[in-house]
């Protein structure tokens, strides 16, 4: 059975096809570009990637070019094939605690939660329409990138502000990348030999979070209301006060949503450094000797570190850390120097295997009184897996 994987954003869409019984990625591919003069798109397949050019003016066109182009180069003989549509949904609110089939009131509850998440539903909400326009006998399955942490209890997820905010406004902790954390956290019984577990996931990329995890179950997640709360990211500042927002602009005349967009924009390793908001830009001019990217990386790991402490304690203990997404997964001197915090929990390292960069492999010590591992992971699978069990 042949079940794609659909992640619509503002001017992107990209898509994964897998033959779901085997697990197998067949095809995947990035349109960007879309509705910005200048469209392209990569497909890889085969072993081989294919570029073209085609102006993309909306997300309809961009699906219906992605569907021409899978019989073209021979990905599917005929679009019958494609059984089912999995599509990547940011907001869920505090309806969604798992995937669904998409229907009428799903697409209504994708308009309600916009202004809760303005840059990303509107466009997952265009992703849909159009791959329903083009397919439109085919099933099609939301998978909110909110439901995973719909588990927190409600003092984990309430802000302590006036209860108002909460009951008129839908002021609370959200937590997003939640298809992540999920499939991670399906991997660890594997791991571990057993079903009984508490971890602490680490989902570092160029966004950020960590979550709480016992069972299978969320208990707490770094990202809050939006995904600029946490952890520092690339360029999000992750937590701060609250301050510094009105201070901020009105020292320099700007409005509340300029610094808000400093935050979400300017912030992070691009703002600490300077130099980029890329890991390895950065740990460059570490390795260099520059001060203001040594400090970028001290503060991210601080920032991480005081977070896996947090839930160390939340948890009551940990049986595993898992690292996974772009810098976790790759970036060992980063994984290196959490670890070494992490010494007083009783975390040793295994230095060989933390060298190893994208795979799945232990790498504490023997002798750590916690395992950490890094882990892959697979949101385009876990998409697809959800879409499965809702269709089949
Ligand atoms: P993601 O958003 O999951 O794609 O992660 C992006 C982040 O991962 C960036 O900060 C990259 O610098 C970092 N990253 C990706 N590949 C590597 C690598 N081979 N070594 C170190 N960091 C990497």
């Amino acid at each position: 059975m042949k079940i794609m994987s659909v992640n619509a954003g503002s001017s992107s869409l990209k898509f994964s096809l897998f033959d779901i019984e085997t697990e197998t990625l067949i095809a995947s591919g990035y349109f960007e570009k879309v509705t910005i003069p200048g469209s392209f798109f990569n497909i890889k397949f085969n072993g081989e990637k294919i570029y073209e050019e085609v102006e993309m003016p909306n997300h309809t066109v961009a699906v219906e070019v992605m569907l021409d182009r899978l019989i073209k180069l021979g990905i599917v003989s005929s679009l019958d094939e494609i059984e089912a549509v999995g599509h990547r949904l940011v907001h869920g609110g505090d309806k969604y605690n798992k995937s669904v089939i998409i229907t009428d009131e799903v697409m209504a509850d994708l308009e309600k939660y916009a202004d809760l998440a303005p840059l990303h539903n509107p466009a997952n909400i265009l992703g849909v329409n159009a791959v329903k326009a083009a397919l439109p006998n085919v099933p099609m399955v939301g998978v909110f990138d909110t439901a995973f942490h719909q588990t927190m209890d409600e003092t984990s997820f309430m802000y302590p502000v006036p209860y108002e905010w909460y009951t008129d406004l839908m002021v609370r902790k959200y937590g997003f990348h939640g298809t992540s954390h999920c499939y991670i956290s399906k991997q660890i019984p594997r791991i571990l030999g057993k079903e009984d577990y508490k971890a602490i996931i680490c989902h570092l990329g160029s966004g950020g979070s960590l979550s709480a995890v016992e069972n299978g179950k969320c208990i707490d997640t770094t990202m809050g209301f939006t995904p600029l709360a946490g952890i520092m990211m690339g360029t999000r500042s992750g937590d701060i006060d609250p301050s510094i927002v009105t201070y901020v602009a009105s020292k320099t005349g700007k409005s509340a949503d300029e610094v808000m967009n400093d935050l979400n924009k300017k912030s992070g390793f691009l703002g600490l450094s300077g130099k980029s908001n890329d890991f390895r830009d950065v740990n460059e001019g570490r390795l260099a000797g520059d001060e203001r990217c040594t400090l970028a990386i001290n503060k991210y790991v601080k920032t991480v570190v005081d977070y896996i402490a947090q839930y160390y304690v939340e948890l009551g203990g940990a049986d595993i850390i898992v690292f996974t997404a772009g810098l976790g997964e790759n970036a060992c001197p980063v994984r290196k120097m959490i670890m070494e915090k992490l010494a007083c929990l009783g975390v040793t390292i295994n230095e060989e295997a933390n060298e190893v960069r994208g795979e799945e492999i232990e790498i504490s010590g023997p002798d750590s009184k916690i395992k950490v591992c890094v882990v892959p992971t697979n949101e385009e699978l876990m998409i697809a897996q959800d879409t499965y069990e809702l269709v089949k």
